[in-house]
């Protein structure tokens, strides 16, 4: 029967990094994968990380024994008040849940299984146009018909937030809406308070379920209350909703698959129901979620000493980011290239979108050895004082082609 099964095409960013790696070419550069890299282009296990690490494997009772179902609870209580914040009125009424997730995109996939249950029959899933990838391939595998909203305008790199508004009234009642809620992937451009504002009011008038992704909390502003902003003030409003919350990014723990899927219900006994019904679907899928990550991210979160150091760790690499952007604005404004540049300053997280075309991409690509997305998407961090230049000079030389 294997003989029917079609060959799937490889995954775009994964086969990005399989090609980097396969360069032996002594100044290429990966752009190309969201992970952050040091000044020296290397991988970097935060202070904090290593401190948690050294604490767990000198505790002489660490055992490697199965989790609860859900996971770790200080994990869930950590995230939840990373989150909705110390002073959330929805964790006072203990009508927040959650389940611990394999990482980002697990918390999606739960949420995404859930809703595939428990949500009104035939219900659409709107996700930004454009998006990470993923989303469509975790909803549309979910079984739900996925439609996009306009997000971004291509000309000014700026939100759209009149086709956004168009595009959620227009949506069917009670659609399930995806949003970033901070450092928007692959765009790095967020809605401003009173944009949220607006979205919100479309989204309640049109009973629409937010269903936030959060996987840069503290790489946006580098404040990660700042960077729940949204997600709290959808709180205040009173909206039901999911958050996918990611451990990846802001604790550098990629291959650790860290992650909770926080819910919001109107009240504590909604949320008793959610939560036996998550429990069910990771039984039957990864029956329970991996410790080892979950410990370190629980740890930081509960001690007060642990977690300074780990906002500020955070600010180390928001503020390297921050700092490329600048380079690289200020390299292309010198060498006078085409067209503006100021949107790499403006856009915030991880990544920004270039303007670059497909074709732009592929001459960084074969002819300089640097690796991005084909739609021009560029991971900052993987900038650094030794390559910014360089890169900047392809940029430059690939435009005026
Ligand atoms: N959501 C978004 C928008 C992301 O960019 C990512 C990471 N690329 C994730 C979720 C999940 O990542 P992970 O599963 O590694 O936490």
């Amino acid at each position: 029967f294997f003989a029917t099964v079609p060959l799937a095409p490889p995954d775009v960013i994964f086969n990005l990094t399989a090609s980097y790696k396969a360069d032996t070419f002594a100044k290429k550069v990966n752009l190309g994968v969201g992970a952050y890299r040091d000044d020296q282009g290397r991988p970097w296990v935060l202070p904090v990380v290593q401190e948690a690490k050294r604490r767990l494997l000198s505790d002489p009772n660490l055992d490697h024994e199965y989790q609860p179902i859900a996971g770790i609870p200080t994990l869930l209580a950590g995230a939840a008040k990373l989150i909705l914040g110390a002073d959330s009125v929805a964790l006072q009424e203990n009508r927040v849940t959650g389940a611990q997730t394999i990482s980002g995109t697990g918390a999606n996939y739960l949420g995404a299984s859930f809703l595939a249950r428990f949500y009104r029959p035939g219900a659409q899933v709107l996700i930004s146009r454009p998006t990470w990838a993923n989303h469509r391939n975790i909803f549309v595998g979910a079984g739900f018909e996925v439609q996009e909203y306009a997000y971004v305008n291509p000309s000014t790199l700026t939100l759209d937030l009149d086709g956004m508004l168009a595009s959620l009234n227009s949506a069917p009642e009670g659609s399930i809406v995806i949003l970033h809620a901070c450092a928007h992937n692959p765009t790095g451009v967020d809605p401003t308070e009173a944009e949220w504002a607006r979205i919100a009011d479309v989204m309640r008038a049109k009973r629409h379920f937010p269903f936030f992704d959060c996987a840069y909390q503290g790489f946006a502003t580098g404040d990660v209350d700042q960077d729940a902003w949204a997600v709290r003030f959808f709180v205040q409003r009173g909206f039901e909703l999911f958050v996918a919350q990611s451990f990846a990014k802001n604790f550098g723990l990629y291959g650790e698959r860290c992650g909770v899927l926080t819910v919001v219900a109107h009240n504590a006994t909604l949320a008793k129901q959610v939560r036996s019904q998550l429990e069910k679907l990771s039984r039957s899928s990864i029956s329970n979620p991996p410790a080892f990550g979950a410990r370190i991210v629980s740890m930081v979160l509960s001690d007060p000493k642990l977690y300074a150091e780990w906002l500020d760790n955070l600010r180390t690499m928001s503020s390297r980011i921050r700092e490329m952007r600048e380079c690289l604005r200020d390299e292309l404004v010198r060498l006078g290239t085409p067209g503006t540049w100021d949107h790499i300053v403006h856009q915030i997280g991880m990544f920004s979108f270039t303007g670059l075309t497909t074709p732009q991409v592929k001459v960084l690509r074969d002819s300089y050895h640097i690796y991005m997305t084909d739609n021009g998407r560029m991971s900052m961090a993987g900038l650094n004082s030794g390559n910014v230049a360089y890169v900047a000079r392809a940029i430059d030389e690939a435009v005026r082609q």
